[in-house]
């Protein structure tokens, strides 16, 4: 595996690695990708075996250019309603954090769709990973470029970590923007559906096409996206999730970490600590977000539990986000994070 950077030069040695087959991570606005030619089946093959990822769960494919949507999808299986919805939609969010679920076309193999009739599609925002993805096929196979179920990496250093030699080069762009993977936003059925809250809010697609649904994290879930397991996103270390309420009531405890939305939540609880003659460590009380806005504390999310995941302590205590914004995104992968262990 050999560590690469975003200049052309390095960008273009990465593109031709990936048209010869050969498997590449790259920085994305979201997380880090593990790519692969789209059309190589063998280097399909690869990425669900770098990362032990069972088959029935589905690749998204990242274009760099709007046309090559048309390529991979059939908008004209769509209804006409649906047909303008995603039109609207891309022409506004994309590039962004947001993945389209539409009818493929045949030149997309089965393996990155798991046999479905849909494809996912993502224009991502970012110029390294646009760049790379225009110089190789115009497009890549993408999932988080980390173990199946563990977290996903928002650095270099945490692909490298999880897949070590299973990946050929690594594009270092530092840490990722949002933070979070692209909101799923399912065009193929009847009324669009979020099947995975992410980077971009409900209310900005809402905004832009109406109401849409979305079923929920903690729901027993349909499994209509086939990749939303229980378990996901986990950290080794033991995570517990709790409502604001339920965890300004938890007494702390040695050797456990609690890890709040925001200084406001976290300091009425240290105060209460203290009136009853705790003194909690600092080193074992975080915030996710400083200012206590959802978009830092999902752009901290994964590299705080990363950080927090080579401490060695028993369990991790955290707190819910508020559900507006990007809190629903950051609470589902808290809920999988604790393999739906929910707290008191
Ligand atoms: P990841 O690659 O880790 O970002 O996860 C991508 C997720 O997108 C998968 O786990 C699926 O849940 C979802 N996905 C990809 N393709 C489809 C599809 N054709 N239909 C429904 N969900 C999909
Ligand atoms: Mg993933």
């Amino acid at each position: 595996m050999e560590i690469l950077s975003t200049t052309e030069a390095d960008i273009r040695r990465a593109a031709e690695a990936l048209r010869r087959g050969f498997l590449v991570a790259f920085p994305t606005e979201t997380v880090y990708g593990l790519g692969a030619d789209a059309f190589n089946q063998t280097a399909l093959a690869c990425v669900f075996a770098a990362k032990g990822r069972p088959r029935f769960d589905p690749l998204i494919i990242h274009i760099a250019a709007l046309d090559t949507l048309d390529r991979l999808a059939d908008l004209s299986a769509l209804t006409p309603d649906l047909r303008e919805k995603a039109a609207i939609l891309t022409a506004r969010l994309w590039p962004g954090p947001l993945t389209l679920i539409l009818p493929k076309r045949s030149v997309v193999p089965d393996l990155a769709t798991s046999g479905l009739p849909t494809v996912a599609l993502r224009f991502p925002d970012h110029p390294a990973a646009q760049e790379l993805i225009r110089l190789s096929t115009g497009a890549l196979a993408a999932p988080s470029a980390n173990l199946f179920g563990r977290l996903s990496p928002v650095r270099m250093e945490h692909v490298r970590d999880q897949l070590g030699e299973q990946v050929d080069f690594i594009i270092d762009g530092g840490r990722t923007a949002v933070g979070v993977e692209s909101t799923v936003l399912d065009l193929s059925g009847g009324i669009p559906c979020i099947l995975r809250p992410g980077g971009v809010s409900r209310g900005s697609i809402e905004t832009l096409i109406g109401a849409v649904e979305f079923p929920g994290t903690s729901g027993e879930s349909k499994l209509v996206s086939p990749g939303l397991l229980k378990s996901h996103y986990a950290p080794w270390t033991p995570l517990t999730l709790h409502s604001p309420e339920a965890i300004a009531a938890l007494p702390y405890t040695a050797g456990e970490i609690f890890l709040f939305f925001s200084p406001a939540t976290r300091n009425p609880w240290l105060a209460e600590q203290t009136r009853q003659g705790v003194v909690p460590p600092p080193e074992r009380i975080w915030v996710l977000s400083d200012s206590g806005t959802t978009l830092a504390a999902a752009a901290n999310l994964f590299d705080l539990l990363h950080e927090l995941d080579y401490l060695g302590v028993s369990c991790i205590r955290a707190e819910e986000a508020p559900p507006m914004e990007l809190g629903p995104a950051i609470n589902d992968r808290l809920f999988r994070a604790s393999g739906s262990i929910r707290g008191a």
